[in-house]
């Protein structure tokens, strides 16, 4: 490695014996930018660096280089973790919990380095490590075409998308925080084009960060359809555009760990999905890559209860598009009591009212996706359900095939599918009815719930869909999202945007 973190190789006013003692001093907070105008600075390096918190060894650029910059006051160092008392905390996840870092025998110092487990697989950073940041201009783009349109889309907004697409626009110009509450298939998407479009124009950076790859994949070229003369860079682990400088970036909110203070309109879609509801360094990194002075819109179907309290008492700026773009009400879904179905299982048998429901859409040629809390209980029912039709088939997350079974289920190839919670989101069937075996289990918390009702009559062909929820003993989570879902439709009818 060209830059391998050994002592000698580090000029010494590069990194002075203070900064490699980061670990005992305060954090230095970034100075104001005051770089001296008359050094020629490398754009190269510029683009590389601009918005970014990155390691000596992200930079392909000679040390000397990279220290000429410093000196000229273009770049800063930061400390990589931040010591009080007796605690560390990583500046780059924020984590803080003694539990994440570890120490080992730095060749770097010479000491025993303390290093933040939690975020390793960004680059290990330890108690010597600064990040690196540009504090020089930021890259101009070049709007040669200014009179130009920049987006390029040809649709048509539903009323509840229009009215949401204004709040958007609005929160943009303001720079405050919007959190857009769309039912699963209201297209929320859509409902951002102008808003993107308004913030590029002011120059603004955008970002949109996701919790899910699959997420950023899919709306890649989505953006770069309607954005075509716009730079696009999309970032996931091992993503080729890691070092493009761009006006819109999609990314992971992993790949966020790597940006500092980068962008002036934040984008965070499924806010509510996993792990970034779970893990607070996911947050930590939107936050950290947003400018203080930006904009921060959040896109959900299916709002933490926190968050629907906020909204409800007025603590939180929102807007809603209770329905969905073929203006028909959302399926609500029926509790049906199945008795203790894993008994039931264990002898080998389906809970009778399951059976009869599949049996009923296999006849009428229906397909069927069925959700179930466990894997191993699903091994169980397969042999079942293959009593029943013999094309039936089976999913979960470490499933090697899954990507073929969903691209079969959604070919018609399958009448069936028996899926862990791991198809609740982002997957559309487009005529398909859906059912939960044991949605009394703690997996189906009341956002996996109105995600899974939300499966059923997505398309504008079939908008309909039955959803039952099989159980053995109603939970609050149940209840919640039927409630969720019957308060969207009435909100629906109420703002006219249902057909009855
Ligand atoms: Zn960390
Ligand atoms: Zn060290």
């Amino acid at each position: 490695m060209r830059f391998a973190l050994q002592p000698h190789l580090i000029p010494e006013p590069l990194l002075s014996t203070s900064q490699l003692t980061y670990k005992i001093s305060e954090i230095p907070t970034i100075p104001e930018p005051s770089f001296n105008p008359s050094f020629t600075f490398n754009p190269n390096l510029q683009r590389h660096l601009s918005g970014k918190q990155l390691l000596l060894e992200d930079l392909p650029f000679s040390l000397e280089e990279i220290q000429l910059h410093y000196q000229n006051g273009y770049i800063a160092y930061r400390p990589a973790l931040k010591k009080t008392l007796e605690k560390y905390e990583c500046m780059r996840c924020g984590t803080k919990d003694w539990q994440w870092f570890a120490s080992y025998p730095c060749s770097r110092c010479g000491e025993n380095c303390v290093y933040c487990r939690k975020c390793i697989m960004m680059g290990r950073i330890s108690s010597c490590t600064p990040l690196i940041c540009w504090l020089g201009p930021s890259p101009q783009e070049n709007d040669s075409g200014a009179s130009e349109p920049i987006l390029h889309w040809q649709g048509q907004l539903s009323q509840g998308q229009e009215e949401a697409s204004r709040h958007v626009v609005q929160a943009i110009s303001t720079s405050t925080e919007l959190l857009v509450w769309a039912v699963c298939g209201a297209g929320k998407t859509e409902v951002l084009f102008k808003g993107i479009e308004y913030a590029l124009t002011k120059g603004d950076r955008v970002c949109i960060a996701t919790p899910r790859t699959d997420v950023v994949l899919e709306l890649t070229p989505r953006i770069k359809a309607v954005f075509p003369g716009i730079e696009v860079a999309s970032l996931f682990g091992g993503s080729e555009d890691r070092h493009k400088y761009a006006a819109i970036t999609i990314s992971t909110t992993h790949q966020l760990q790597r940006f500092y203070h980068a962008f002036d309109t934040m984008i965070v879609d499924e806010v509510d999905a996993f792990p970034y509801s779970m893990d607070e360094s996911l947050q930590y990194a939107v936050q950290q890559a947003r400018k203080p002075h930006s904009t921060m819109i959040y896109l959900t179907a299916t709002p933490s209860q926190a968050w629907q309290r906020d909204c409800r008492v007025g603590k939180r700026q929102y807007v809603t598009i209770p329905a969905r773009y073929h203006r028909q009400p959302l399926p609500v879904p029926v509790f049906l009591w199945c008795g203790n179905w894993e008994k039931q299982l264990e002898r080998n048998s389906l809970p009778s009212n399951l059976k009869a429901w599949v049996e009923q859409r296999l006849k009428q040629g229906k397909q069927v996706l069925v959700f179930a809390p466990k894997i191993r209980l699903m091994e169980k029912m397969l042999p079942l359900f293959r009593q029943l039709h013999p094309k039936t088939e089976m999913v979960h997350a470490e499933d090697p095939i899954r990507k073929e079974k969903v691209g079969l289920m959604r070919n018609k190839e399958i009448p069936l599918l028996v899926t862990t919670t791991i198809l609740e989101r982002g997957v559309t069937f487009p005529n398909i009815d859906v059912a939960i075996i044991g949605t009394e289990d703690a997996i189906f918390t009341e956002s996996a719930l109105v995600q899974i009702a939300g499966r059923a009559g997505r398309s504008a062909q079939f908008p309909t869909g039955d959803v039952v929820f099989f159980h053995h003993g109603r939970t609050e989570a149940m209840v919640r999202a039927r409630k969720q879902i019957t308060t969207m439709n009435q909100q629906g009818l109420k703002r006219g945007l249902l057909d009855r």
